[in-house]
């Protein structure tokens, strides 16, 4: 039994919900007052809003130009309305809507999302126009475009892909032009160094110190006793240094005239990942000293770095191995003793820069 109800004039309408009136384009009061259309006749149907009020529906083709006293103006109070579908909206400030994560279609758009669901809310506009919020949650993300041609959609590095080949191709003419330059380095004056520790913090200390030059003779190896740690358990079982092994040693107060002799003479000094071994010798300079101390040096593995993004993207790792698995290089010695490692350095550096040296 469907629900009906007597008008005035004695005419019975029927009650329908907002859908079937979105496909029969009913139109409510509010809305034609919106376009400035009142009714000519009376209501051909009814609802009733989930709040208890009633909502006439009129026929869009018995409407007349509503006069402006009657054109809709937003009230005060919370105001509601009904989308095609039947869903309630409410009525809220753009300010409001943004606190919601609410936005007109054109701000979603700008953000990069395509709104793909039915407005969560409106408001009216002073020109009376009626603006839709969307939600952002529900909206698709958009593919971004190429931050360089601003056309294409972006592949890496927020470039599409022919910029990001191109870009590619600029980085890696500088890289190749800056490795292959002739430096024209006197193999004595370039030192590659390795440092094995107690542990990788400031408080650590040095157990050993290995200096090879570019000719592949080695300046110094030596291990180094400690002044206070006693024990260092977790490095131990990468270096294989005991306490045992350091007790006859010299300690860096011993060495430290040498070695900085050494680094004295020497142009360049070249570690593989730098920083921390530069922290822990660094202290057998004045802080005056340092300076000059830090020009000299190099970091390998930053060179080698730069060299697979521009040349060797499938290489995801930068470890002394990686790189020496890249070009083909063998371990001289026993692999990842401080010696063997200082001179995998060296070979490493010799095919990033092949003209490094004078002949
Ligand atoms: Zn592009």
């Amino acid at each position: 039994m469907k629900n009906e109800m007597k008008l005035r004039s004695g005419a019975t309408i029927q009650q329908i919900d907002p859908k079937k009136a979105g496909e029969k384009q009913y139109l409510t009061r509010q809305t034609l007052s919106m376009m400035h259309l009142m009714p000519s006749g009376e209501p051909v149907a009814y609802d009733i809003a989930p709040d208890g009020h009633i909502i006439y529906y009129f026929d869009p083709a018995r409407v007349v130009e509503a006069p402006p006293e009657n054109w809709y103006f937003p009230r005060a109070r919370k105001d509601t309305m009904v989308l095609e579908s039947g869903t309630v909206i409410e009525r809220m400030s753009v300010k409001n809507a943004a606190a919601n994560g609410y936005y007109t279609e054109e701000r979603l758009l700008r953000m990069h999302y395509e709104v793909i669901e039915e407005p969560v809310a409106y408001t009216v506009k002073s020109d009376k126009t009626v603006l839709y919020f969307y939600d952002k949650k529900t909206a698709k993300r958009l593919p971004l475009n190429c931050v360089r041609c601003g056309k294409d959609i972006r592949y890496k590095k927020k470039l599409c892909r022919a910029c990001y080949e191109e870009d590619l191709a600029e980085r890696r003419a500088e890289g190749d032009a800056h490795r292959n330059a002739y430096y024209h380095m006197d193999r004595k004056k370039v030192l590659f160094f390795d440092l094995e520790l107690t542990g990788f913090y400031d408080h650590d200390e040095i157990l050993s110190v290995t200096i090879v030059d570019a000719t592949g003779e080695l300046i110094m190896d030596t291990l180094v006793r400690p002044f206070k740690k006693k024990k260092w358990k977790n490095t131990e079982k990468i270096h294989g240094i005991t306490p045992e092994m350091v007790t006859d040693a010299p300690t860096m107060e011993d060495l430290i005239p040498r070695i900085r002799e050494i680094f004295d003479g020497a142009e360049n000094i070249i570690a593989y990942g730098v920083s921390t071994d530069y922290s822990h010798i660094k202290y057998i300079y004045t802080a005056e000293e340092q300076e000059t101390f830090r020009g000299k040096i190099r970091c390998c593995a930053n060179e080698f770095v730069r060299y697979a993004h521009e040349h060797r993207p499938d290489v995801l790792h930068a470890s002394l191995t990686d790189a020496m698995n890249c070009f083909g290089i063998e371990w001289d010695g026993i692999a990842h003793t401080s010696t063997a490692d200082t001179i995998s350095c060296m070979k490493v550096w010799e095919v990033l820069f092949p003209n490094y040296y004078e002949n």
